[in-house]
């Protein structure tokens, strides 16, 4: 995850945080008129919303602030002012990348502590509005490529939920991937990496960057990972089709016109997530982040994902002079220890409630089949 690095003006006042409380429609909907119900069946009915009530199981998963002047990488080998993650505590200047709240981590499906995302659900507000002029800015930073874009006075995306403390507006969005289909992700689920990881950085809305910094919340961050899948993702061909425009080190475009996309598209329609508390992926690794890693991946075709892995290094940022651009893929920071830290998987329910409705749909039907015969039976022999 990189820093946001520049803050947006923003003409509103610091906001009162409004604490948007749902109440759940999981139990609500689970409730059906009984009037119609044989008792077995209501037995049966009643056996299935006591299942279903139960938050559902999931599928078994399957894996920076740039300081200019300061060399840091993702390899193993401290020479040539090329510096791994191993060697990021002894960057100058100082860094928290040895600290006890780091990211990335390994997300351990079963000792997650469950939350019921119908009751704290996540409101991404205003990530379908278009950008002026539908116009980013794609920058080749060396250690990834970054998009920021400017919308409308009001217009700016805001992530709010109950259990966070302020809203949060958008900053910029950046990518993490391998060089390989085995690795990719920065942040992994029971063990497994994915092939790519999208981060969405928001900040904490008219915050100074000194509050951002000091506050272990003050960044929130979206993590989306990504799997292959067999066809390109036409949500996200405009924006890899820009990537080869920034392939070269150092290189930046401001005119990237994204027709009718937005932040949005790249958001999965399942929000069942991972929070925990964590820290920027990249020096100086500030522990100031509270991340929201989506379950449910996205696809991406082997096609788009050659096109990430075109991408060069910034020879000056990374490497002495004398060697070669090399690409930037494989900029993923392994899993640091959790140190205690509490993980929440918010389960969103919403595609199991819909296999118990039509579970209940059918119960219904048959139990209005057998009323129709019962009676028709009853009909005929009073006659
Ligand atoms: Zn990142």
């Amino acid at each position: 995850m990189k820093e946001a690095c520049r803050k947006f003006s923003d003409a509103e006042p610091f906001p009162q945080v409004s604490k948007v409380c749902r109440t759940s429609t999981y139990t609500k909907s689970m409730k059906t008129p009984n009037s119609f119900i044989e008792p077995a069946a209501l037995q049966l009915l009643l056996s299935i919303s006591v299942v279903c009530n139960l938050e559902p199981v999931l599928g078994v998963p399957s894996q920076e602030i740039v300081r200019a002047n300061v060399p840091w990488g993702y390899g193993n080998n401290s020479g040539g002012g090329y510096l791994g993650p191993d060697y990021w505590t002894n960057l100058p200047g100082g860094t928290s990348c040895g600290g006890s709240r780091q990211s990335p981590i390994n997300f351990v499906t079963m000792s997650a502590t469950r939350r019921n995302y119908e009751k704290d659900r996540l409101f991404f507000d205003k990530h379908g509005k278009s950008p002026i002029d539908e116009k980013w800015t794609f920058v080749n930073n060396g250690h990834s490529v970054q998009l920021t874009t400017f919308y409308k006075a009001g217009e700016r995306p805001e992530l709010q939920q109950n259990s966070l403390n302020g809203i949060y507006v958008f900053d910029q969005v950046h990518f993490h991937w391998g060089s390989d289909d085995k690795f990719g992700s920065e942040h992994l689920v029971d063990g497994s990496a994915a092939v790519l990881e999208l981060h969405i950085v928001h900040s904490l809305r008219n915050a100074s960057n000194e509050e951002i910094n000091q506050r272990r919340d003050g960044l929130a961050v979206i993590g989306i990972l990504f799997e292959i899948g067999n066809f390109d993702n036409p949500k996200l061909e405009s924006f890899v089709r820009n990537l080869e425009r920034v392939a070269q080190p150092g290189s930046s475009i401001n005119n990237a016109v994204l027709a009718g996309h937005t932040l949005k598209d790249l958001i999965p329609s399942n929000k069942t997530f991972f929070r925990y508390m964590g820290s920027l992926t990249t020096p100086p690794c500030t522990e100031n982040v509270v991340w929201t890693v989506f379950t449910q991946k996205q696809k991406i075709s082997l096609d788009q994902l050659a096109v990430f892995r075109t991408v060069l290094a910034n020879n000056e940022l990374e490497h002495n002079a004398t060697v070669s651009p090399v690409p930037v893929s494989d900029n993923y920071r392994p899993p640091q220890p959790l140190n205690g830290r509490e993980v929440f998987l918010f389960v969103d329910g919403a595609s199991s409630l819909s296999i118990c409705q039509k579970l209940l749909a059918l119960i219904t039907l048959l139990d209005s089949v057998i009323n129709l015969l019962y009676s028709r039976k009853v009909f005929g022999s009073s006659i």
